[in-house]
């Protein structure tokens, strides 16, 4: 057998393109368009390089603790990475390791199906229904376990409360993983994290690259209860027990410190939402009612490729996958209200060329 015989291959995870242009408008990777809390910039001031030579605390001990102190829970309730991709990823080979198959659903995050195939986890899609809409029915035969986004990506969608209740209930012998990388954009009360006192099988994984405005800072978490967490940490302490950078750490601190910033930034985001939703339906787009900070849209006559392709040309950037099922659709992230302009004049453009307004 040759070396390279013997290596692992897998196709992996495609990101969405970090472009450098100056004059660009990105709405491609779904980050805030505001900057993180005031406090954040201090902190940067204020932190000494020479700290750098030391590592950070090994349990990323002040962000667990005020994000317990944030959520009301125990500091022991509290898992840390780097990035939510990172806590997803620790997840699946802490929980997902019977060698039974996991289910998630076929439009998701596409990042699930990569983690299966590299930690070599058996999985099976369920489809969405025709709306989009996870079907909770699917999710009541035995698996390995289950994780999908709430709401889900790309589609934007938010299950109610009951859904994911119904789905966490009914798989008592797995464990249930709700991402909720975009929850802070939904309305309030949708959140499973009420529900980790009454399911020990939950775990709620959160980012700080959406909502927190620091996808640059890779910083996600996750809560369950306390035997998850533990877990989590046995098999996080089994890979690299310094995942979270200093910085990370005292910067992520200062982020949740501050929630009125926090509130007023998620405000500002629902109302660009609500107002590009109005818009595009006027210019012939229609879309999934999004909860998240992006919206999923397809148009009645120009094809999404092709409306994807153009805007590139003017250096605005969305997201466009070209898979299956989805590839008429573009994944839109919500800007500034400049950013909005800025977009629907280009998109009017677009489509007054090609007469399709
Ligand atoms: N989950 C979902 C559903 C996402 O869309 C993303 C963003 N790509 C992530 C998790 C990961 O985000 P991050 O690693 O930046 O926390």
């Amino acid at each position: 057998m040759s070396w390279e015989e013997r290596v692992k291959k897998v196709v992996p995870y495609v990101p969405g393109d970090q472009p450098k242009f100056k004059d660009m408008v990105k709405l491609n990777t779904n980050e805030c368009p505001y900057p993180p809390a005031p406090g954040v910039e201090r902190m940067l001031k204020e932190m000494s390089y020479e700290d750098f030579r030391l590592y950070p605390a090994p349990g990323a001990d002040d962000l667990v603790e005020s994000l317990a102190d944030y959520y009301k829970v125990k500091p022991s309730q509290v898992f840390v990475g780097v990035g939510s991709d990172d806590v997803i990823a620790m997840a699946f080979l802490t929980f997902f390791s019977s060698g039974e198959k996991i289910f998630f659903p076929d439009i998701t995050y596409s990042f699930y199906p990569v983690w299966a195939q590299v930690y070599g986890i058996p999985y099976e899609t369920k489809a969405l229904d025709k709306d989009f809409h996870i079907k909770a029915s699917d999710y009541t035969y035995a698996n390995g376990g289950v994780i999908f986004p709430n709401p889900n990506a790309p589609t934007g969608l938010l299950e109610p409360l009951s859904v994911v209740e119904e789905i966490i209930r009914v798989n008592k012998d797995s464990v249930v993983i709700v991402d909720e990388a975009y929850i802070d954009f939904a309305d309030e009360g949708s959140s499973a994290l009420p529900l980790i006192d009454r399911y020990e099988n939950l775990l709620v994984v959160r980012t700080f690259s959406k909502s927190r405005a620091m996808a640059g800072m890779r910083i996600g978490y996750a809560i369950g209860n306390e035997r998850l967490i533990k877990y989590l940490n046995d098999v996080k302490f089994s890979v690299n027990s310094y995942t979270m950078n200093r910085p990370s750490l005292l910067l992520g601190v200062e982020a949740v410190k501050d929630d009125a910033y926090f509130k007023e930034t998620l405000s500002k985001i629902r109302a660009t939402r609500e107002r590009m939703k109005q818009e595009l339906v006027q210019i012939g787009f229609s879309f999934p009612d999004a909860q998240s900070n992006f919206i999923f849209a397809t148009h009645r006559s120009l094809p999404a490729s092709e409306i994807y392709g153009a805007l590139k040309e003017k250096h605005i950037f969305v997201r466009y996958f070209n898979t299956p099922g989805i590839d008429n659709y573009l994944r839109i992230t919500v800007g500034t209200e400049d950013e909005a302009d800025i977009l629907i004049d280009a998109l009017k453009e677009i489509l007054k060329e090609r007469n399709s307004l």
